[in-house]
């Protein structure tokens, strides 16, 4: 297995490139910015991009969306109810006072328990709406991991102050999908470092 976090962007969003290093076969999770960076790492472990996976469509995940499906041709999967704040994209670039980027539009929509194969591991969908309406969660099924996007963070949740946001609806997400993964489940959140369910289920404030 091979797993790279690049943090990418004035954000500082985390990157991940998940991949099988025996079938060459990787997909890259949120490439917020610095697609050449990304391209390089990819390049170095000599893997091929079959799908680009979007936790959700903010800008600081997809910055760098367009550079990366040029150079790759990969297939971009989000979440439907995602689809217009990718249309967004410029308008949130101009709202961050950020050079407008243009985000193309996905090839493939996926929903709670599609599943996407890369080489011998299979990612599965969960769909956990609150920080965004079409965010999703993926986990890696039978090795304990699971890449949450802005849903879940070390001692922190993401915010649901922005368009489509829902405090309610994150926690109860967050609850009923992440929490039952089991407590040795690794984290991996699209802001700051990884944890675990347990450490987040036992000492997250928003979790108390
Ligand atoms: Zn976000
Ligand atoms: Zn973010």
């Amino acid at each position: 297995m091979i797993l790279e976090t690049l943090e990418v962007g004035p954000f500082m969003s985390n990157c991940y490139i998940f991949g099988d290093e025996e079938a060459k076969e990787a997909v890259v999770i949120d490439p917020g910015y610095e697609a050449d960076r990304i391209l390089m790492t990819l390049a170095k472990h000599g893997l091929k991009v079959k799908n680009i996976l979007l936790t959700h469509a903010h800008l600081d995940h997809t910055g760098g969306l367009k550079q990366l499906k040029d150079a790759t041709e990969a297939d971009i999967l989000i979440h439907k109810s995602e689809s217009i704040y990718l249309k967004s994209s410029p308008m949130q670039a101009l709202a961050f006072g950020m050079k407008p980027t243009i985000a193309p539009k996905a090839d493939r929509f996926i929903d709670e328990g599609d599943t996407i194969k890369v080489g011998q591991y299979v990612l599965r969908v969960l769909h956990t709406p609150g920080h965004s309406p079409g965010g999703i969660c993926l986990l890696v099924e039978g090795k304990g991991m699971v890449f949450v996007g802005d849903t879940l963070f070390a001692s922190s949740i993401g915010r649901t102050d922005l368009p489509g946001g829902d405090y309610e609806e994150l926690i109860e997400g967050v609850r009923s999908k992440l929490f039952p993964l089991g407590d040795e489940v690794v984290v991996y959140p699209g802001h700051g470092p990884p944890t675990t369910i347990g450490q987040e289920r036992r000492y997250n404030p928003f979790f108390g």
